[in-house]
């Protein structure tokens, strides 16, 4: 079956610096991916190919079967939807009109309707009218995510399920907001939307994914269910930390952080599970 979206052999290389290395990824309709990984690995990187923000040096993305830079703007704007890490806003917007620009040149009778319910969705009926830079910054990210979900509506209301792609959504958010904004891409990928997340919380994503991929120094290291992918093995060889892997009563794993690890050091294997 044609994969939603799928890396082949992707590499980026700026000058000697090599970003990504030769990254392969398939990403089915109504699959939740998390991209986790340390600082510097590429997540971004990656997440930027995806959207066709960023052109590959080697190696193709291709949406629905199609090479992505093939598709004029437009056209690529209802069909994937992108939160970036960082978004910079340099005007007093309020809430109600940032969220109303996730309909781009889109002039659907509906639209109001989906700028209404994207704010209720995350929780802003109280700040429509407020300015952005009044709002906290958790308040902020959740309007901008309002505003991916109208751009995702609007999509999906011309060419059915879309893609939709967030680069650490929940880095400003309350525990409450983080399993909120899982919700809200699980309802997504129950109608079909492709959902790629970047975490750096592994519970959360262990939460949200259907899939985990582990991206260290541009390549992926490791690759699959959260019960396959985030071990104490794994989690110590990527990210250099001590850590107690645990399982919940359904069988998830969890992790406890517990010391940096000692990089010269050969520490003796720990066992699993957490001690007192
Ligand atoms: P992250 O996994 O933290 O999202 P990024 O994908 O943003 O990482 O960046 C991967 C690496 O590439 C980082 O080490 C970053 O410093 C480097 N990098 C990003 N953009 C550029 C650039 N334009 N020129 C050189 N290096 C870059
Ligand atoms: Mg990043």
């Amino acid at each position: 079956m044609t994969a939603a979206l799928e890396a082949s052999g992707v590499s980026v290389a700026i000058g000697h610096a090599t970003l990504l290395d030769h990254v392969d990824l398939r990403i089915a309709a109504g699959e939740m991916v998390a991209i986790v990984g340390p600082n510097g690995a590429g997540k971004s990187t990656l997440l930027r190919l995806l959207s066709a923000d960023l052109r590959t040096s080697r190696g193709l993305i291709r949406l629905g079967g199609r090479d992505i830079s093939t598709y004029a703007p437009a056209e690529l704007a209802l069909r994937r939807a992108m939160l970036s890490q960082h978004v910079t806003v340099s005007f007093p917007f309020t809430v109600e009109e940032m969220v109303r620009m996730g309909r781009g040149n889109q002039a659907l009778a509906t639209s109001q309707v989906l700028v209404d319910a994207a704010i209720d969705e995350v929780g802003l009926n109280g700040f429509r009218h407020r300015e952005l830079p009044t709002l906290s910054g958790g308040e902020q990210q959740r309007a901008h995510f309002a505003r991916v979900l109208v751009q995702l509506a609007c999509g999906e209301a011309v060419h059915g399920p879309g893609i939709l792609l967030l680069d650490e959504p929940t880095s400003s958010l309350d525990l409450r907001h983080q399993i909120a904004l899982v919700e809200i891409a699980r309802r997504r990928a129950r109608n079909g939307t492709a959902v790629v997340a970047v975490l750096h919380d592994l519970n959360l994503a262990v939460r949200f994914a259907d899939r985990i991929v582990i991206l260290r120094h541009g390549a992926v290291a490791a690759e699959g269910t959260p019960g396959d992918t985030i071990t104490s093995d794994v989690i110590r060889r990527v990210f250099e930390i001590d850590v107690a892997v645990d399982r919940t009563i359904d069988g998830a794993p969890f992790l406890l952080p517990q010391t940096m690890r000692q990089i010269t050091e050969t520490s003796p294997k720990r066992d699993q599970g957490v001690s007192p």
